[in-house]
């Protein structure tokens, strides 16, 4: 049941943790400004934060709904039903692709009223629209991407295990660490049954980063916290489906306790901008300084920050 609060709940999450460390300024605007922005008496300046964390840009928006129809062909299958072909999720995402670009021109103000129902992109929000250029490379991507989530070792491990254990399909998790809600989002999780192991598939769509294997280590700590699987048994496998390489890793317990500790400080370094913390009452906006770099002409606040 939703309930009103003036403040949101303090929570941790990986991509929490880099947008605070990319801007502050722009982690105010995303996990307190847009706070009860969605409330129809809200104040403009909340409605307008909560707008603006909606926007997607296309690499973004290709990224989710990739990663929602990927979700729904493992759904399909594990509950028995039709499987799409390639040119199908091809088809579904390219739809959903023209109608954010619908919103965004032609239901502008629809999206104004209501930013979570209808879309908004980046390109077209704060640029001249999307280049034909722009256009032919979100179409060459989604083709790879699908045609290599066929082939990936993942999903032939679906059809081929004859045992195999499904733990989570993408989902939002959370855990507990010394008293704080984690969120941990696990695309596809399972026990190959014949090697007593269990793999957390993570579907980049992306470049391949150093991140990549950090972020690995949040789900690894979540499995071995949560489900008391040892970290020996866990293999943390990307799948880079715009190359159609992955690449596997075991972590070691120091590098588990790693990630812990980075967590604890990124909580530490967080709860410095609380007035109240109990409440997750923030400071004053003029506390979250900006920090100004190339990534501004990407963020979605800039127009708050005339940067
Ligand atoms: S535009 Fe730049 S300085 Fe402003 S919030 Fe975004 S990242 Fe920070």
């Amino acid at each position: 049941m939703y309930v009103y609060r003036d403040y949101p709940e303090f929570s941790w999450s990986n991509s929490r943790h880099k947008t605070f460390l990319e801007c502050v300024r722009k982690y105010y605007h995303q996990y307190y400004e847009s706070h009860n922005g969605w409330e129809y008496q809200a104040p403009e300046e909340n409605k307008a934060a909560y707008r603006l964390k909606n926007i997607k840009n296309i690499p973004i928006l290709l990224g989710d709904e990739i990663h929602k129809v990927i979700d729904q062909q493992l759904k399909n299958f594990l509950n028995g039903k039709r499987l799409f072909t390639e040119s199908e999720m091809v088809d579904l995402v390219t739809r959903n692709l023209n109608k954010a670009y619908l919103d965004s021109t032609k239901f502008r103000q629809h999206w104004f009223q209501k930013p979570k129902r209808y879309q908004m992109l980046h390109e077209i929000y704060y640029g001249n629209g999307l280049s034909p250029d722009e256009i032919t490379s979100a179409k060459t991507k989604l083709r790879l991407c699908v045609n290599n989530f066929f082939r990936s070792k993942t999903y032939q491990d679906v059809f081929n295990k004859l045992e195999m254990h499904v733990l989570h399909s993408e989902d939002f998790q959370t855990f507990e660490v010394n008293g704080v809600d984690v969120f941990v989002v696990l695309d596809f999780v399972y026990k190959d049954v014949s090697q007593e192991k269990w793999i957390v598939a993570d579907w980049k769509t992306g470049k391949e980063s150093e991140d990549d294997r950090k972020q690995l280590a949040f789900y690894a700590l979540f499995l071995s916290q949560q489900h008391h699987i040892p970290i020996e048994d866990i293999i943390l496998r990307n799948e880079y489906l715009l190359t159609g390489k992955n690449q596997e890793y075991k972590l070691t317990q120091f590098e588990i306790d790693a990630a812990q500790t980075l967590m604890n400080e990124s909580i530490y370094h967080m709860l410095g901008y609380l007035e109240n913390p109990a409440r997750n009452k923030p400071v004053a906006i003029g506390h979250f300084e900006k920090n100004p770099s190339n990534k501004c002409q990407r963020c979605n606040f800039k127009e708050k920050c005339e940067v």
